[in-house]
């Protein structure tokens, strides 16, 4: 999600997580991921229709899910978080259709339905209306406020990570379970809408509404779901076949033009380094003026804060246009990272954050080796450093039991120390091991989830060398090695020895 700015990492971490032993962590299996729902119905494509009423910040929905009962059940569960459902029925060959009874658990997030007669396995529809609210801040669907001269404008923008999804549809809102979604939008006909996917068709309807109806995405998490929709313009180009676009509330094309011109640089560097392609037809980098920090990587849909994207030549320090780069550079990154292969649950956020950060700064010195990125990236690894070396720290892959840790876990050590741990693995590695092992990697896990020991084995496939027994350590214990040595005259000479070690963590930071 949001590449987080400096200050923020460094207060972010001050959280108090229990330790994990190391151990052995088994390759992603959908059935063994830890998680709230119930791993025995499953989503297969949701088609949700969405009719936003902007001035009374409500929405209206309607979905229907087609999902695969994988085992023989009497209870289907997923998630919602402050959405009322108005009616629910389910539909299947050997049942017709029976209407539902929803019960929400609204301290679990969670919507259950209870049936008479246990559900065989096989593929059933199940369909529901329901209504939900547009928030103030920036979870699930939200509203931005802003003006034009001095014109009042209202746009509505969507941030769905971690778990937020289900406040905007109700979902099985945990990462493995990837569907394919395909909305459509009701809206005042003078808004343009985006989202994950190009427009496939438009209508006027009644009431000045014009209805728009998205194309189906790749199987993917829920969390990547964007809706975006206001007075809005876009330039674009196309790079490697993809339609590249920047979004921005209007009289801000100028700014656009540098966003628009790192973004096809960018996307053709990603695709030579992973050796798979950007696989949507269209990618849309979208400035919001507000509502939000940061950027948050939606597939195709990147919606970022404007000041983390826009970079006007005439008024902005070259400060500005650096940091737009390495921002911009972590949440394409995150398309593959992330998108393409996600992390199998939360405690495996790194494998998001650390490698986008990581990759960003890897980009960065690629096409400006002149700023030093790497250099800059010592005072952050410097910094994590000291909050690793703390009792509050925690371990990079750490236990996530439910949506508050879920939401914790972005912090310093998952971005900071991720991307240190990957640089000095890839310097051990050698560049072009490191990266057969990435191309492999994604390769086999793409529109899939892992756990860092799938990381693992195609790293010391592709270079030779035992990277779990070590890279297992670093991930999966807080602090990191102290070696200290010490200068001594032996006959006459001056001799440097090794003192004995101990951990940073046990040992309070110098
Ligand atoms: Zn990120």
């Amino acid at each position: 999600m949001r590449h987080l700015p400096r200050k923020q990492l460094a207060s972010a971490a001050a959280l108090t997580f229990a330790a994990l032993a190391a151990h052995a962590e088994a390759p992603y299996q959908f059935g063994a991921t830890p998680g709230k729902l119930p791993k025995d119905v499953v989503p297969v494509q949701y088609a949700a229709h969405l009719v936003p009423n902007i001035a009374d910040s409500t929405f209206l929905g309607s979905e229907s899910i087609e999902i695969d009962v994988l085992a023989t059940t009497a209870k289907i569960m997923l998630n919602v978080d402050n959405i009322e459902i108005d009616a629910a029925s389910l539909a299947g060959k050997n049942i017709g259709e029976i209407k539902l009874t929803p019960r929400i658990d609204q301290q679990q997030q969670t919507l259950s339905f209870h049936l008479e007669q246990p559900l065989a396995p096989g593929r059933y529809k199940l369909a529901l209306k329901f209504h939900g609210l547009i928030n103030r801040e920036a979870r699930g669907m939200f509203h931005v406020n802003y003006k034009v001269g001095n014109a009042d404008k209202t746009m509505i923008a969507t941030t769905m990570e971690p778990t937020d999804a289900r406040r905007l549809l109700p979902s099985w809102d945990e990462p493995s379970f990837r569907a394919a979604f395909k909305l459509t939008v009701d809206l005042p006909a003078h808004l343009k809408a985006y989202s994950n996917t190009p427009i496939e068709k438009q209508e006027k309807i009644d009431g000045g509404l014009q209805r728009t109806w998205f194309g189906v995405t790749p199987k993917m998490p829920s969390y990547l779901v964007v809706l975006v929709a206001g007075e809005l313009e876009r330039v674009s180009a196309k790079q490697d076949g993809v339609d590249i676009g920047v979004v921005t509330t209007e009289g801000k094309r100028d700014s656009a033009a540098y966003p628009l011109a790192v973004s096809r640089d960018l996307l053709r560097y990603y695709n030579n380094y992973f050796g798979l392609p950007y696989p949507l037809a269209k990618l849309d980098q979208i400035a919001i003026p507000g509502g939000m920090n940061g950027a948050m990587e939606n597939w195709g849909g990147i919606v970022y804060n404007e000041a983390a994207l826009l970079y006007d030549p005439k008024k902005s320090p070259d400060s500005v246009r650096q940091t737009t780069f390495s921002i911009n550079a972590h949440e394409v990154a995150h398309q593959w990272f992330g998108n393409l292969v996600t992390m199998a649950w939360w405690d495996n956020l790194w494998l998001n954050e650390g490698f986008a950060s990581w990759m960003s700064t890897k980009a960065t010195d690629h096409f400006h080796p002149e700023w030093r990125p790497y250099l800059d990236s010592l005072v952050e690894r410097e910094n994590v450093l000291n909050l690793d070396a703390r009792k509050t720290t925690h371990p990079i892959q750490t236990p996530v039991l439910n949506e508050l840790q879920a939401a914790n876990a972005f912090d310093s050590i998952t971005y900071g120390k991720g991307q240190a741990f990957l640089r000095m693995l890839e310097a051990y590695l050698g560049e072009e091991p490191f990266r057969k092992g990435i191309r492999a990697y994604m390769a086999s896990h793409q529109y899939s989830n892992t756990t860092s020991a799938d990381l693992w084995a195609a790293l010391e496939k592709a270079s030779g060398k035992p990277v779990e027994q070590l890279a297992s350590d670093w991930t999966t214990q807080p602090g990191f090695p102290v070696v200290k040595v010490e200068q001594v005259c032996e006959d006459g000479k001056p001799q440097c020895r090794r003192r004995p070690t101990r951990n940073a963590t046990a040992s309070a930071a110098p």
